[in-house]
C-alpha cells in the first residue's frame, strides 16, 4: 500500500486524522495519497468499511473535489471487494452530515454497509408529498442558488 506524502489540512483532535497519521491503529484495507479505507471498529455488518478523505475536513460540501473524485474512483473497486469477502447480496453507501444526520465523527466518511435479506437495518423512510406549487417554488430557489 502507498502511504503517499504528508496531509496538509490535519485536525490533532479528530480520531480520523489521527487514524491517517498512524497515531492509533486501523484495520486499513486500501490507502493512496488522497485517501485511505479501513473496517469500521463497531460493523453494522461483517465487512462494514469506511472511506475517508485523509485531509481533514468535517462535511462532504467542505471537501476539495479532486480528493472527493479520487475517492469515489475508488468506490466501485472497495465495494466490489467487500462484497466478494462476505457474499452479501448488496451493500448501502452512507454518508452523514452534521449531528442532526447522525454524524458522529466530525471527518467526512462515506460508509460501505453490506446488506443481507432480513439483517434488520434500515432506515425509517418517511416520504411525504409537497402541497401543489412547493415543489416549483423549491426547484426556484435552488436554480437561483446554483446560479
Ligand atoms: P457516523 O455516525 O459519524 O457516520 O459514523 C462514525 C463511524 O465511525 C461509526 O460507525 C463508528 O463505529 C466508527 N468509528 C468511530 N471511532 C472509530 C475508530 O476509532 N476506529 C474505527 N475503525 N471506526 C471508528
Ligand atoms: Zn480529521
Amino acid at each position: 500500500m502507498p502511504q503517499g506524502g504528508s496531509v496538509v489540512n490535519t485536525d490533532p483532535n479528530c480520531i480520523f486524522c489521527k487514524i491517517v497519521a498512524g497515531q492509533i491503529p486501523a484495520m486499513k484495507v486500501y490507502e493512496d495519497e488522497a485517501i485511505l479505507a479501513f473496517l469500521d471498529i463497531g460493523p453494522l455488518a461483517e465487512g462494514h468499511l469506511l472511506i475517508i478523505p485523509k485531509e481533514h475536513a468535517e462535511r462532504l460540501e467542505e471537501v476539495n473535489p479532486d480528493v472527493l473524485a479520487q475517492l469515489a474512483r475508488q468506490l466501485p473497486r472497495l465495494a466490489r471487494a467487500v462484497l466478494s469477502v462476505t457474499q452479501a447480496a448488496g451493500y448501502n453507501l452512507l454518508q452523514n452530515n452534521g449531528r442532526v444526520s447522525g454524524q458522529e465523527v466530525p471527518h467526512v466518511h462515506f460508509h460501505i454497509i453490506p446488506r443481507a435479506a432480513g439483517d434488520g437495518l434500515g432506515y425509517r423512510w418517511l416520504a411525504s408529498k409537497y402541497p401543489p406549487g412547493r415543489g416549483e417554488e423549491l426547484q426556484k430557489k435552488l436554480l437561483e442558488a446554483l446560479g
